[in-house]
């Protein structure tokens, strides 16, 4: 199989170069490639229904035999119908397909096939419009449905695979040891790909879809932990005193009970009591204090003699993280330098310079921390805020600048806390549960736009007495139909509503410089209204202000609507949040009630699984985790703790993969891993 992988698409007959690109662009350059490239869905016609039966308007499978000729009908525009009449022997039906010549040919007189398709009618007239069909004779009982592109067929797709089997070799090696096979009660890989493909019956295609899920999430295990182990190896590391009684001094708030126990199991991690660094996720919802528990952290990792590191998705939140890390530790004597892109060269070279000889004691800032130049004298400590953004080899990056440094991930996307141990292996976890003390709930409200000049009233009203508004408005380019861009929107905001006041723009063309200036201005206080895009989404924490309106509401999933939302309510003030929408769709509909219902993280990313699927919690772009082809984290989740039992027991008798039996897992996990960039898998 391996060596499939190698084996150009163009080996196939009837690929030329053309058609391999199409195949390259569906993530299928070689004959291996494309014998993973799994159907979408499948078409069962084994259930034949008699023409007089058939459920109209249903997809459905008709056996008839072909009474004439095709007959070609010219109509408007080059518009071209070919007509002909089947019979099931007891009934005729109709059939009628557009502007394809080579119907003719492709439908004998006196020959039976199968129709799929819906079948429509009045009276007892039954007809089919173009129906999918093929010979009665030798058809396939379930035909695989292949997610096409345009000049690929999902039939095109189908005709190579049955070209590829043959090429398998007689002797196919399994990836899956035979033992760990038989005891999990799979079937073999031969099998399991031939039934994905070609399934002879509903009951094969589970049994090869069982395997081939297994398979995929042991090859995420085994990544995953593999991944891990390298920073379990460690022999020494960092002692970390708790000084935590100390930082919670310098503070302007009490700590919550939650952050104070998050606090307390990192700094036990970090204690030195265990050959391990510490590995551990912070899970809070928006608003719950994660950058309190990271403060503390820095502080206690800095008073014993060490430097800490903290990485942020966006030049906003690193800059917010460095301009609040700086209130709390500065007066601590703390030394604290902040990394971005936008740094000036010099100012950049200088900075270097004083984190490599220690003079710097935490640096803070974007993906820019893991470019090579940036070097430490003693990192202990490295944190990601909102992990989803990263992959796992920003992480991994990250972490090589120090000798085996702890690791924190502080995440506000609240995975259910079994998902997420599967998911980042044996990672621990810390949730913070509490909110600071004193918060109310945000009121939210969903209105259509014919209420939305009231809406303002009520910002003013809020903005008259001192506090300040979001209002969320989706693109920032124009001739998006009905969706007014941030700029179009504000002309108008300015001119019918708040001209005198000023108003601040954000959205993800400005520079740097500029976002972060108008963020600066507006957290301040000197901006009452900041439109902006999603830009805001993740942490920003602006806590006078109290009101967020967000314009197309339905275009938004419900997590990113909660992390919307979370950017009020970060005070004691009452916080409101309006959902502007018109829309007409059950879905949305949904969405918006559940978010006018609930302000639970955990209870909205429920909900959100249900409506949505998982696609978009673990999906690379949330988690950094590779893309899976056929297994489902959230649907297949027996599965997942079955791969994951047995990914440990492989990896606990050989943790290299290396002997021969399994150098086939081996290179699946090499594989599955290359699409994120992580190296290291060897
Ligand atoms: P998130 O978990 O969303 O990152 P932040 O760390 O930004 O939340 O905290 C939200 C706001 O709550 C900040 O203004 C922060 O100063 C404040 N805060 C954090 N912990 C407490 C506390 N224990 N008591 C009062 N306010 C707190
Ligand atoms: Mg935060």
């Amino acid at each position: 199989m391996a060596s499939l992988f190698s084996k150009d698409i163009m080996t196939l007959q009837g690929v030329g170069e053309k058609r391999a690109k199409l195949f390259q662009k569906l993530g299928a350059p070689t004959v291996g490639a494309l014998l993973r490239y799994y159907p979408r869905g499948y078409e069962d016609w084994s259930r034949h229904t008699s023409i007089a039966a058939a459920p109209l308007g249903e997809l459905c499978t008709i056996r008839g035999t072909v009474l004439h000729r095709p007959t070609e009908t010219r109509i408007r525009n080059g518009m071209t119908l070919y007509k002909t009449i089947v019979t099931d022997g007891d009934s005729d039906l109709h059939l009628t397909f557009f502007n394809n010549r080579y119907i003719p040919n492709l439908l004998t007189e006196g020959t039976a096939y199968l129709f799929y398709g819906k079948v429509s009618g009045m009276g007892s007239r039954r007809e089919m419009s173009s129906p999918e069909f093929c010979r009665a004779e030798g058809a396939p009982p379930i035909v695989p449905i292949y997610r096409q592109t345009e000049g690929l067929s999902s039939r095109q797709i189908s005709n190579a695979m049955k070209q590829a089997f043959p090429l398998l070799p007689e002797i196919l090696q399994d990836p899956i040891p035979d033992d760990l096979r038989q005891a999990q009660g799979l079937c073999h890989l031969r099998y399991a790909l031939e039934n994905i493909h070609f399934p002879k019956t509903m009951e094969s295609l589970a049994i090869a879809r069982r395997r081939l899920i297994f398979e995929e999430l042991l090859v995420l295990q085994l990544g995953l932990l593999q991944l891990k182990k390298r920073s379990k190896t460690a022999v020494s590391c960092h002692a970390i005193t708790d000084y935590s009684e100390e930082f919670w001094k310098l503070l302007p708030f009490t700590p919550t009970n939650a952050q104070r126990r998050a606090v307390s199991e990192a700094l036990h991690d970090m204690s030195g009591t265990t050959p391990y660094p510490m590995n551990r996720l912070v899970q809070g919802d928006v608003g719950s204090g994660k950058t309190a528990v990271a403060a503390a952290l820095c502080h206690s990792v800095i008073k014993s003699g060490k430097q800490a590191a903290l990485m942020a998705p966006t030049e906003i939140l690193a800059k917010q993280h460095f301009a609040s890390l700086s209130n709390f530790l500065a007066p601590a004597g703390i030394r604290l330098g902040l990394l971005t892109g936008s740094v000036t060269a010099a100012k950049k070279r200088a900075l270097l310079e004083q984190l490599e000889t220690g003079e710097i004691d935490l640096l803070i800032g974007t993906h820019a921390l893991i470019s090579d130049n940036v070097r430490f004298h003693d990192l202990a400590l490295v944190i990601t805020d909102e992990q989803h953004r990263f992959g796992v080899d920003q992480r991994a990056s990250l972490s090589a600048k120090g000798e085996n440094p702890h690791l924190l991930v502080m995440s506000a996307t609240p995975i259910p806390r079994t998902l997420a141990l599967m998911i980042y292996g044996d990672l621990d976890i810390s949730v913070l549960n509490e909110r600071p003390p004193g918060r109310q709930e945000i009121e939210t409200y969903t209105i259509d736009s014919k209420k939305r000049p009231r809406a303002f009233q009520y910002l003013r009203k809020h903005i008259e007495a001192g506090y300040q508004c979001y209002i969320i408005c989706p693109l920032i380019e124009e001739g998006q139909g009905d969706m007014a861009s941030v700029l179009q929107y504000t002309e108008i905001l300015k001119r019918d509503y708040f001209s005198d006041l000023e108003i601040g723009i954000l959205h993800g063309k400005l520079k740097a410089k500029e976002k972060e200036e108008v963020m600066a201005r507006f957290a301040a206080g000197e901006l009452p209204i900041l439109v902006s895009t999603t830009v805001v989404e993740v942490g920003v924490d602006v806590p006078n202000a109290v009101v967020i309106l967000i314009e197309n509401a339905e275009r938004y999933g419900l997590s990113q609507l909660h992390q919307l939302r979370g950017r009020v309510g970060r005070g004691n003030v009452k916080s409101t949040c309006i959902l502007v929408s018109d829309a007409q769709n059950e879905e949305a509909i949904t969405r918006l009630k559940t978010m006018c219902r609930t302000s639970d993280g955990f209870q909205i990313a429920d909900a959100d699984l249900r409506l949505r699927g998982p696609g978009d919690f673990f999906g690379t772009n949330q988690h950094g985790l590779p893309d899976l082809k056929i297994a489902d984290m959230a649907e297949d989740l027996e599965t997942l703790q079955q791969a994951q039992a047995a990914a440990k027991a492989l990896l606990h008798a050989d943790p290299g993969l290396s002997e021969p039996n399994h150098r086939g897992l081996r290179g699946e996990v090499r594989m599955l891993f290359a699409k994120v960039g992580t190296n290291g898998f060897n």
